[in-house]
């Protein structure tokens, strides 16, 4: 799926890799989080210390995991990367843990969906680079504490909410990464195009900005795709080639996903337009309420085709037009 916002095949991951920005002022946009990133750096460098526990917010593909390598880069520690998933028991982490170098940057993905025993760990280890580890079993078991070389947490997560308290309490800061305006988006396409040493025009470096759900990752692969097109078909990336390339790769003028049109068309068709309760719509999509709550709500309340109202969701009239729909005389809008 082309606009899907997760990464998906190995090639794509090689490709993401070799276009990630090394520092931060090659990292286009989210200027404040990036501001606040450089002073923790610079205050923790100044003061010889490894920086605060810092949690990154956001959708899929605005630069989580682009910014904590930028974070070991510019401390000049080594990464290690994980994530939630990987972690189902405290023996996971225990393992992670110990095996640390000075300093180094610890990212864990996902983080929200780290197994419970070894979320407790990460808090003592996270506060006093420590933790306990359990030997022996009921009433010989004892904890025997083991001490961590220091190091920076770089937490992501899709939504900072999904956290417990505890744990969101144990970062020093949180960056909340926003979808990019077109102007930054257009500032990675003409980075990633000299990269791939592209030819291509403003105006279709503008439509592409203007069609990739506001996120980096769809960006970079759409301009991907509009490459291929233009080898195939011998001419070069303009106007006429995004659109005909986005056409065959059923991106439509909003770049909307099948699952953002799902969800829309969902609510137009079936709730009348809403309001509609989350969970109620993501039942009748077949997709996990927090998919919808932190991947597909935040894009289409951004461009404006969905408003939260206290009794649920309600589509909006630009999205009645958008699909070519008229609200039914029993719609409540
Ligand atoms: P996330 O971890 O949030 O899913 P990534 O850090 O993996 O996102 O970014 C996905 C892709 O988008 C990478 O190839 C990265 O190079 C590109 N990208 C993300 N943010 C930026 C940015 N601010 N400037 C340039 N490229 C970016």
């Amino acid at each position: 799926d082309l606009t899907n916002p997760a990464a998906e095949s190995d090639a794509e991951l090689a490709f993401e890799g070799a276009l990630r920005p090394r520092s931060l002022s090659e990292f286009v946009g989210q200027s404040k989080a990036r501001g606040q990133l450089q002073l923790l750096i610079t205050a923790a460098g100044m003061q010889n210390r490894t920086p605060d526990h810092i949690l990154l917010a956001g959708p899929p593909g605005l630069g989580k995991t682009t910014l904590a390598m930028i974070v070991a880069h510019e401390t000049g520690k080594p990464l290690r990367l994980t994530s939630g998933p990987a972690i189902q028991h405290a023996g996971d982490l225990a393992a992670v843990l110990s095996s640390l170098t000075p300093g180094e940057v610890l990212f864990i993905d996902e983080i929200h969906r780290m197994a419970r025993p070894a979320e407790e760990m990460l808090y003592l280890a996270m506060e006093d680079f420590r933790i306990d580890i359990m030997v022996g079993k009921g009433a010989g078991a004892t904890s025997i504490p083991l001490e961590l070389a220091p190091f920076t947490l770089v937490g992501a997560t899709t939504r900072s909410g999904l956290l417990p308290n505890p744990l969101r309490d144990r970062f020093g800061f949180t960056a909340h990464l926003e979808f990019y305006d077109e102007p930054e988006l257009q500032q990675v396409l003409h980075r990633t195009a000299d990269m791939l040493g592209l030819d291509i025009d403003g105006r279709a470096v503008a439509e592409i900005a203007g069609r990739c759900r506001g996120t980096p990752r769809i960006a970079n692969r759409l301009l991907r795709r509009v490459r291929d097109y233009a080898l195939v078909h011998g001419g070069r990336a303009d106007l006429e080639t995004v659109q005909a390339a986005l056409e065959l790769y059923d991106v439509d003028a909003l770049g909307l996903d099948r699952l953002d049109r799902s969800v829309m068309e969902g609510m137009l068709d079936r709730f009348a337009g809403g309001p509609v309760g989350l969970s109620t719509l993501a039942v009748s999509v077949g997709e996990e309420a927090e998919t919808i709550e932190s991947v597909v709500e935040p894009f289409l309340v951004r461009i404006g085709l969905i408003t939260r109202t206290p009794r649920g969701r309600v589509a909006t009239p630009a999205a009645w037009r958008h699909f070519g729909r008229t609200p039914s005389q029993h719609g409540s809008t």
